[in-house]
């Protein structure tokens, strides 16, 4: 049993926060904590009425060191939580080095002047977590997350050596809006308007954004085009799987989706750059996101399904190479139903409660910094049929080789 601090009271927190409360023989306190304490009073209130348990709020800046040891301090948690942005990793890993407690987090450092996210700047802290006997896990969402947990089942499971892997992450939710982000937009913009980028024979190969397309027929949504992009998650397994010659990631978006996309671009406005306005200095893209619908109000719009999961081909004992597809498909109504939040938060907050559990409970606890698939993943998979992620793990042929066109 141990007590816990959930940073970030957005559509993630909201939903882990509800997870976290329904089992509390692990965690027997939770205190979520966000730059807005009022949002996180909302869902202590909705915790309160689903399972009758009292979770304590508190408001913090995660930009601030010191406001972040004086909360943990004085909350004294077992480990953090960190559900705010990408923006805080850093900070709040920090903090609990300062303070002796562990870390998870679903998603990598990215600087808020720089559209640039990679591993260096939290894996340089190895050393230090490993040193203080903590544990960092990056990356519990679902991908990165529970792909990674995917990827590490095909290899202990089926393979000795990957040879390839396609990432598939598909929205077929509809909310009803002509443009909307299922997360948090500047985020969201900011990784869907990089280059894309994928591993192949030892290098990475560059496209331009969307530049690679492909239909995929995704069982309980339908037919989709899907684009590649650059993805965190790639980083991590083109280091952790033995063999791979080739990782990708695909994720679905509509056409509506891209043509507004496309007219933000053109004008400037999904840029990070600030500009003048009016006596002011304003981030188009910040700016941008202040007129976007709120991801958190999306949740009792949105209908429909997502299906995320793994193509994986490989070989096991010398034979000849076999392909697996691992998948889960997950009800944006049902995951409001439990939590309050659509699937796309649902999908990121199960498997955060889960990494925290499989840590508290000793089945991943090792000092150090770690990426999911460097943990057995039976525990973690067995936990996701539990708790509201069930998978599938089905015999299936490679995706085709497509080339960027020269
Ligand atoms: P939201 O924007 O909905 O929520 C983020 C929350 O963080 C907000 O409530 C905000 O606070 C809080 N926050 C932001 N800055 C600070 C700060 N300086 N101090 C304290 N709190 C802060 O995002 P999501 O819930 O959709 O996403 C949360 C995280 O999950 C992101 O890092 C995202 O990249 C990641 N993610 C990972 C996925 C995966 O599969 N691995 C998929 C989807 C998301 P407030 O509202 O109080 O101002």
């Amino acid at each position: 049993m141990a007590s816990i601090l959930i940073i970030g009271a957005g559509g993630v927190g909201r939903v882990v926060a509800h997870k976290c409360a329904q089992l509390p023989e692990v965690f027997s306190a939770i205190t979520l904590a966000s730059r807005t304490q009022g949002k996180c009073d909302v869902i202590a209130a909705e915790i309160m009425e689903k399972t009758g348990r009292s979770i304590d709020t508190a408001s913090v800046d995660a930009d601030s060191v010191p406001q972040l040891v004086a909360l943990i301090r004085r909350v004294a948690p077992a480990m953090v939580i960190n559900v705010a942005l990408p923006y805080q990793d850093l900070t709040i890993m920090d903090a609990c080095l300062a303070t002796g407690v562990h870390y998870l987090d679903t998603a990598n450092y990215e600087p808020l002047d720089e559209a640039k996210f990679e591993y260096s700047w939290q894996w340089a802290y190895r050393d230090r977590f490993r040193d203080a006997g903590l544990m960092a896990l990056l990356g519990s969402g679902f991908d990165p997350g529970v792909t990674n947990v995917f990827c590490a089942h095909a290899l202990k499971h089926h393979f000795d050596t990957i040879h390839t892997v396609d990432i598939l992450d598909c929205n077929g939710g509809d909310h009803g809006y002509p443009f909307a982000t299922n997360f948090n937009p500047e985020i969201n913009i900011r990784e869907v308007t990089a280059n894309g980028r994928y591993w192949q024979d030892d290098q990475w190969v560059e496209t331009k954004p969307m530049q690679l397309k492909r239909a995929f027929d995704f069982e309980a949504v339908g037919e989709k085009n899907m684009y590649l992009l650059y993805h965190e998650e790639l980083e991590s397994l083109a280091v952790h799987l033995p063999g791979l010659t080739r990782i990708r990631f695909w994720m679905t978006f509509g056409d509506a989706y891209l043509k507004h996309l496309e007219v933000f671009r053109n004008i400037g406005l999904d840029s990070i750059e600030p500009i003048d306005f009016q006596g002011h200095k304003i981030v188009p893209i910040q700016f941008l996101k202040a007129l976007l619908p709120d991801p958190a109000s999306l949740g009792p719009r949105t209908k429909g399904k997502t299906n995320i999961g793994c193509i994986v081909t490989g070989s096991k004992g010398g034979s000849a190479p076999f392909t697996r597809y691992i998948y889960n498909i997950c009800d944006h109504e049902e995951a409001y139903r439990e939590t309050f939040a659509q699937a796309v938060s649902y999908t990121t907050g199960v498997p955060a409660m889960i990494g925290a559990m499989m840590m508290l409970t000793g089945n991943w606890m090792r000092p150090g910094v770690w990426n999911m698939e460097q943990f057995d993943p039976d525990p973690f998979m067995a936990a996701l049929n539990s708790h509201g992620l069930p998978w599938k793990d089905i015999a299936f042929q490679p995706l085709d080789d497509i080339s960027p066109p020269a």
